[in-house]
């Protein structure tokens, strides 16, 4: 794997902000000599880019950011401008397990794309850029947060993948945020067939009871504000999933941050 860049990207994106720590002169002369000895690479087309940012003009203008009046729930925009503090329809019909839920980018063809980057590629250069992303989108959350946790892969598929990416995602938006990390708060008990194009109930019905707080995190999870942190929010049967283990284990409040969420019925197969 080549070097991590991740020095060179930090502060690109809509949140913006440097690492903390860092003065600005520090970090733009840090940008400056990292990028002379690994240019800034797409993080899609893994070519070298001209300019900085993390991906080409072309694919950075189709990336979809979530933005606007977003269901107070699960976080789905809404098409139309409505009152603050709605809900949307899904909600309204069925509350979630969990509290909220907040995805930086809506997920579509490019988003896909650096998804699967992360997740089989095993691309973290973009880690700070994504988590930077997800921390812009989940700040009303990571505020009142207490503990950061990612939802886990079942051992076998951790072996077989080597790395988990939510795990990643959540150790950079802890070092992004401050909020405190645990990666191993949750563990995945059952190995579930991959959800593909299950419908929400399958899918429901596919992780029931899938996951569990382990026995020596029980103390670090009870009373606590947790947010569960996936790659990409779907149905969202997994995380209701980990939010029940969670809440069982005494977790006072849990909270959903992802990269992306699906939208609507046109998004790409995950
Ligand atoms: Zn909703």
């Amino acid at each position: 794997m080549e070097p991590s860049s991740d020095a060179y990207v930090a502060g690109d994106g809509p949140a913006g902000k440097p690492r903390r720590g860092r003065s600005p002169a520090h970090l733009r002369a840090a940008r400056r000599v990292a990028g002379l000895i690994w240019p800034q690479r797409s993080l899609i087309t893994h070519r070298e880019l001209p300019g900085p940012g993390p991906l080409e003009p072309e694919l950075w203008s189709k990336l979809n950011f979530v933005t606007g009046a977003l269901c107070r729930c699960c976080g789905l925009p809404f098409e139309i401008d409505v009152e603050p503090d709605q809900l949307c329809g899904a909600c309204l019909v069925r509350q979630p397990a969990y509290d909220r839920a907040r995805a930086a980018l809506i997920y579509g063809d490019v988003s896909r794309d650096l998804v699967l980057g992360l997740k089989y590629q095993g691309r973290r250069d973009g880690l700070v850029t994504l988590a930077g992303w997800m921390t812009s989108a989940g700040s009303e959350l990571l505020a009142e947060a207490d503990l950061i946790t990612p939802v886990p892969l079942h051992y076998f598929r951790l072996i077989r993948r080597g790395f988990n990416q939510s795990g990643w995602l959540a150790a950079a938006l802890s070092r992004t945020s401050g909020v405190r990390l645990s990666v191993d708060a949750l563990k995945r008990v059952r190995s579930t067939p991959i959800q593909g194009n299950l419908s929400a109930d399958a899918r429901r019905r596919n992780v029931q009871g899938a996951f569990r707080v382990r026995r020596g995190r029980v103390k670090l999870v009870k009373g606590k504000r947790v947010v569960l942190v996936d790659d990409v929010l779907t149905t969202g049967a997994t995380a209701e999933a980990c939010a029940r283990a969670l809440r069982k284990a005494g977790a006072a409040c849990v909270d959903v941050i992802t990269l992306a969420r699906v939208a609507g019925p046109r998004a790409p197969p995950i």
